[in-house]
């Protein structure tokens, strides 16, 4: 069987980084993208470790031009045919401490681009080095829940992983016809920067589940919104 070349963003911590290590293991050529490669030390250690199997490229996903030079950057390290199996849309930031009444539209916008439109975009400029019958999986968050949502909370949070989730749903209709399947996963509470150390899963748990259930879905499961167990979460 061909080798599949998988792209994971914010490769660089946390969940990203635990994605490229699983990713690896189970065999993969990954590119791994994230905003600085040349202090991404991990990344690099694992790189020497598996040669040719692994490339670090940048990406600033709040920024389309980047996504732009990542596609046109693609096909140096996947050869002119090859194309990407599985494409995970893992970075995304959370600006804590908000308070109503002191919202900051720097924050809302910054969140809106790196969670929201980051992931939509970068699919959009990546859709044609996409495999047909490849797994697009959207790291979302059970916060992006209108239907759990109890308290203020996050709202720069909560609202673009909310917006997410509608590019998620609109993504699964527009690559459709090409058998790519696109679902957006909650990790759950992961032990990671975001997540905090008081937090229930470790990264390697969360991320295996995940992929366990990426690998488990059928094309009519695109548009799913399903947790790292693969139950399924209310919009
Ligand atoms: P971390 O904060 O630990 O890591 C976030 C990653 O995203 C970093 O690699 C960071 O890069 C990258 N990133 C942020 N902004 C950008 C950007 N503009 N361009 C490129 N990369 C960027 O988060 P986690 O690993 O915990 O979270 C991963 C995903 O899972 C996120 O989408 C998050 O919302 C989601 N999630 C996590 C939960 C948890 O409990 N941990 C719960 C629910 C959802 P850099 O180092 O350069 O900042």
């Amino acid at each position: 069987m061909p080798v599949r070349h998988a792209l994971v963003t914010g490769a660089n911590r946390g969940l990203g980084l635990e994605f490229v290590r699983q990713l690896l293991t189970a065999g993969d050529h990954v590119v791994a993208a994230c905003r600085q490669p040349g202090r991404a030390t991990a990344l690099n250690t694992l790189a020497g470790e598996h040669p040719g199997r692994l490339h670090v490229l940048p990406l600033d996903l709040a920024n389309p031009k980047s996504h732009a030079e990542l596609a046109r950057e693609l096909p140096l390290v996947l050869g002119d045919d090859g194309r990407l199996g599985l494409l995970v849309n893992n970075a995304g930031v959370l600006h804590s401490g908000e308070r109503f009444g002191t919202l900051s539209p720097a924050i809302l916008d910054d969140s809106f681009r790196t969670n929201a439109a980051g992931p939509l975009l970068l699919t959009q400029a990546l859709a044609p080095l996409l495999a047909d019958e490849a797994r697009v999986i959207n790291l979302s968050s059970q916060l992006g829940s209108i239907a759990s949502t109890t308290r203020f909370g996050t709202p720069s949070y909560n609202i673009s992983k909310a917006a997410q989730n509608m590019a998620t749903v609109l993504l699964a209709r527009a690559l459709a016809e090409r058998g790519i399947v696109v679902f957006a996963a909650s990790p759950g509470w992961a032990r990671t920067d975001m997540g905090g150390e008081g937090a229930e899963l470790e990264p390697a748990e969360a991320v295996a589940g995940i992929l366990r259930v990426a690998g488990g879905l059928a094309a009519s499961d695109s548009g799913r919104f399903l947790d790292w167990k693969g139950d399924p979460l209310p919009w």
